[in-house]
């Protein structure tokens, strides 16, 4: 089987430059799948390019009006039962526009396979504008209402259940891709929330609880320790304490409330549930459809994240895997992740050291300054150190598709992608035998000359 060249692509470029227009450049450069969003609120996959970066060469150079939601023609009759309806995205440039009903005919007559990729993030905040998302955010261990929906409120889980079927019996889509980027309260207090939220200790709602309870965990100690945690994680812990160091004040915690690992591991199980029941429900309605998630680059930076996301134990509930691998921006992002680390659990211990630890363990072979990351980025031996071990663990039960970073948004400082990093992290990814790779994170912002350098690569390899 030829491998899957994916590439992902918001629904406003194929409005701006024409769908079969589209199609068919991308074929030219070896495309054989797209992964369209049909459902986001996060312009990290949905709208033209960063309003920060310059015109990447192709569509329009305004910025477009971007405020999420769908991009398809909701039914009604399948957000029966939850709170949360139907909510077309009302952004202007788009406006009704069906995307899966208009590109369908286009690609698939081209032989292009067309997955629905549907992106949880709420980072923008434009949830606000859904009638009752406000009630199925979570709780954090304050008892105040958090900014992200609860992976156990049902009428989340319901909605979700419902785009994905709305989706699966209104159109002949060939895949489906779920994505969150987001992690459990443990990692979210210690990195103070990463480069998109704040860092609250959550879910405590009415029905994690409840789970909890079920699950014989005390939800009151867990909410204490992670009360506790937050207050060391943000330097306004105890200063009795304060002889100790941050770290080991970190395990004295661990080591009093092992309920704030257990409450972590449990938001996790909530996760793998939302994936497993998104899966379950996806091969039931059409057994053939290709189903799988897109790993966020977390999984590249954090130790914790990487145990709990064994690519061994996901292959069971998998079609395919998209890890995130993006190399220029990676420098840049684990940047910031260490420096968030070095101002809670590692307050006092120098940059450079820890981030040294971390690439050890982390397996990385990325020695440099600490500093300079952002300007150096990761090499294409990381691409392909990550593909490899992904392909490892999934042992053939599911395929690999790696994100190649092609011109991903970060500020000025950082390194940017070029027509010959480009093919160095594609080769990488093929030399640890994927299965594929998927063009990221979307074309609107990919520079003409790094699309060109990604069809010339392909050839060279024997793929396009
Ligand atoms: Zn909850």
């Amino acid at each position: 089987m030829p491998p899957l060249i994916g590439i992902q692509v918001p629904v406003v470029s194929l409005v701006d430059e024409g769908f079969p227009q589209t199609v068919d450049r991308l074929n030219e450069l070896g495309v054989n799948a797209m992964f369209v969003a049909t459902q986001a609120f996060d312009r990290g996959v949905q709208g033209r390019r960063a309003e920060f970066r310059p015109w990447p060469g192709h569509g329009p150079r305004e910025i477009d009006d971007h405020r999420g939601g769908a991009y398809f023609t909701q039914h009604a009759e399948y957000y029966r039962g939850t709170l949360l309806g139907p909510w077309r995205a009302p952004d202007t440039d788009v406006r009704g526009v069906d995307v899966l009903e208009q590109l369908l005919p286009v690609a698939q007559a081209r032989n292009t396979r067309v997955y629905s990729f549907i992106l949880e993030n709420t980072h923008s905040g434009l949830t606000r504008l859904v009638p009752n998302w406000s009630k199925v955010l979570q709780v954090d261990a304050m008892g105040r209402t958090d900014n992200y929906a609860c992976i156990r409120n049902p009428d989340y889980i319901n909605w979700m259940l419902s785009l994905v079927e709305d989706q699966i019996k209104s159109y002949p889509i060939d895949g489906l891709m779920f994505g969150s980027e987001r992690n459990g309260p443990l990692g979210n207090v210690l990195e103070d929330g990463g480069l998109a939220r704040d860092g609250r200790p959550y879910c405590f709602c009415e029905y994690c609880v409840a789970a909890g309870e079920r699950e014989s965990i005390d939800s009151q100690r867990a909410a204490e320790g992670y009360r506790k945690l937050y207050s060391l994680a943000t330097g306004h812990d105890d200063p009795v304490e304060a002889g100790d160091s941050a770290y080991v004040r970190f395990w004295r915690l661990l080591l009093k409330y092992p309920e704030i690992i257990a409450w972590e591991q449990f938001w996790h199980r909530g996760y793998e549930s939302l994936l497993k029941r998104i899966y379950g429900t996806a091969k039931f309605l059409n057994k053939d459809l290709q189903v799988g998630w897109h790993i966020w680059h977390h999984n590249s930076f954090s130790a914790v994240y990487r145990a709990q996301m064994s690519f061994a134990e996901i292959a069971e509930y998998s079609d395919f895997v998209k890890p995130v691998i993006y190399n220029s921006v990676a420098g840049y992002r684990i940047h910031a992740y260490i420096r968030a680390l070095c101002k809670s659990i590692y307050r006092g211990i120098d940059a450079q050291t820890v981030y040294d630890l971390h690439r050890q363990a982390l397996g990385y072979d990325e020695a440099c300054k600490f500093d300079d990351l952002p300007g150096r980025g990761f090499s294409p031996d990381y691409v392909r150190r990550e593909s490899a071990r992904t392909v490892g663990a999934v042992a053939g039960k599911a395929r690999v598709y790696p994100g190649i970073d092609v011109d991903v948004a970060a500020p000025d400082h950082v390194i940017r992608t070029t027509p010959e990093s480009i093919g160095e992290s594609l080769s990488a990814a093929f030399q640890a035998g994927v299965d594929g790779v998927v063009i990221s994170r979307k074309y609107s912002e990919m520079e003409v000359k790094n699309l060109e350098s990604i069809g010339r690569t392909l050839r060279a390899l024997g793929h396009a």
